[in-house]
């Protein structure tokens, strides 16, 4: 076997081959040719946003809770290469003076025109119940955290600015949403209220011309209606896409009576503002048993993939129309 052997191997090294190939080309890390395929809004990972929260435990204003979701949410939003800011207020509330931070991620647009998608990142307060607030507002956040994922790995500048805006303070400290407080100073919305303040003194309410709020949208059993406070056209054109990417029975058109949100503030400045909310069908609000096993990846990625779709829409909308709010009023501060 041995003699057999020995003239394969000779004939096996001709001299005479042409020189390998230069290894980059078959190298599997620089590809310059094949564009990476774009980022899609991932639900499981939203889902991982959604437990995260949960293991804080409840997340009331100006808990190390909230503290610890806070770092949480501003470290995903920098490694989605967002540039990320805090714009911190002490609120006065039925249980004193409480520290609060709104959490601002931006991506810069082609315009000045500013287009906002906000959540309230707070849990309500309650004393004897261990409320971890999975739908409340768990799935709103990691919804808007993948959206922020998404739109970060864009290379193409979009033709209006969009910003991302987590509000603290949006739960009542006393039990019902109307309490305590007064006009003037309602208990509830604090963080929203602030923001709006903020954009004013920024001489930015009149560039803001959308503004889109989560809430409680990922019920496993997803159905959301209309909120009658809400603007006409912006509802429209989400709940259009919604049923064009083929989720008709999520954006139906029986009234959601919800009575007043953070969009509400930005409505009373003049802003065009949608609430996408599933209150009333939702039975577990407010309650020990708003747990991870109501929600689904399934619910936070059709709204995910629905409010991307519509952003460009919404951004065309408002470029062209140059549409105003009817009869912004004058907030209060
Ligand atoms: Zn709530």
């Amino acid at each position: 076997m041995a003699v057999l052997v020995a003239p394969l191997l000779f004939w096996g090294c001709p001299k005479n081959d042409p020189p390998a190939r230069p290894r980059a080309t078959v190298s599997t890390s620089t590809r310059p040719n094949t564009p990476a395929p774009p980022v899609a809004f991932n639900g499981e990972r939203a889902m991982d946003h959604v437990k995260k929260q949960i293991d804080f435990g409840p997340r009331p204003p100006d808990t190390e809770q909230l503290a610890k979701t806070r770092a949480y949410i501003t470290n995903e939003l920098k490694s989605y290469g967002l540039t990320v800011s805090l714009d911190e207020f002490t609120a006065k509330t039925p249980q004193g003076e409480k520290k609060m931070a709104n959490i601002v991620a931006e991506i810069p647009g082609e315009t000045k025109t500013l287009i906002l998608i906000t959540s309230h990142y707070d849990t309500k307060f309650y004393k004897d119940m261990n409320f971890v607030g999975a739908n409340d507002p768990a799935a709103s956040v990691g919804t808007l955290l993948e959206i922020g994922r998404v739109l970060g790995s864009r290379k193409e500048k979009p033709k209006a600015s969009y910003r991302l805006v987590f509000f603290d303070g949006e739960e009542a400290f006393c039990e019902g949403w109307g309490d305590c407080g007064d006009e003037k100073n309602p208990d509830n919305t604090y963080g929203s209220r602030h923001y709006v303040s903020q954009l004013r003194a920024r001489n930015e309410l009149e560039s803001t011309r959308a503004m889109i709020l989560l809430d409680m949208m990922g019920y496993k059993n997803l159905e959301l209606g209309r909120d009658p406070t809400s603007t006409k056209w912006l509802q429209d054109i989400i709940w259009q896409t919604g049923r064009q990417l083929g989720y008709e029975k999520v954006f139906v058109d029986r009234e959601e009576g919800v009575g007043g949100d953070d969009h509400e503030p930005f409505l009373g400045g003049g802003v065009a503002a949608v609430d996408i909310i599933q209150l009333t069908s939702y039975p577990h609000w407010h309650r020990a048993d708003d747990t991870i096993d109501k929600v689904s990846a399934q619910s936070m990625k059709i709204v995910g993939e629905t409010i991307l779709a519509s952003l460009p829409k919404v951004t065309e909308y408002v470029i062209k129309n140059n549409p105003q709010a009817p009869n912004p009023k004058t907030i209060q501060e």
